[in-house]
């Protein structure tokens, strides 16, 4: 079995146990995920500036379902702080599913497309795992 069908087949795992904890315990164990990939997070962000003002409003707005990650276009450098929920990021990484990303504008949430808006190149991430 591939590394790849072996993350797909325990991410789809653990996606079946979220299901069946209770409201509560579900909120709390995806907090703990936030929390962690927030840890994560900080050992690889190149642009802070970004990133810790994404957090602020992230504690300000309480998007306790989102983590903030940096994209990157490689060919202007330049990163970006962008909003992704959880799950969504997850499902990316193990399923190579499509990923849902937003930026905020005057504090409110908009979808976002994964291209740079001055070359249009594809905005790339890392994809750090739990
Ligand atoms: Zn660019």
């Amino acid at each position: 079995m591939s590394s790849d069908e072996s993350g797909r087949q325990r991410w789809n795992i653990w996606k079946q146990t979220l299901v069946q904890l209770d409201p509560f315990t579900r909120v709390l164990f995806l907090y703990q995920l936030k929390l962690y990939f927030d840890r994560m997070m900080e050992r690889h962000v190149k642009s802070f500036q970004g990133y810790e003002l994404a957090r602020m409003i992230s504690l300000k707005e309480e998007l306790d379902e989102f983590i903030i990650i940096e994209m990157e276009c490689k060919k202007c450098n330049i990163y970006l702080a962008a909003f992704v929920d959880i799950l969504s990021y997850l499902d990316a990484i193990y399923l190579k599913s499509e990923m849902k990303f937003y930026k905020s504008k005057s504090r409110k949430l908009v979808e976002s497309k994964p291209y740079c808006e001055k070359c249009n190149t594809k905005l790339e991430f890392e994809k750090l795992i739990i």
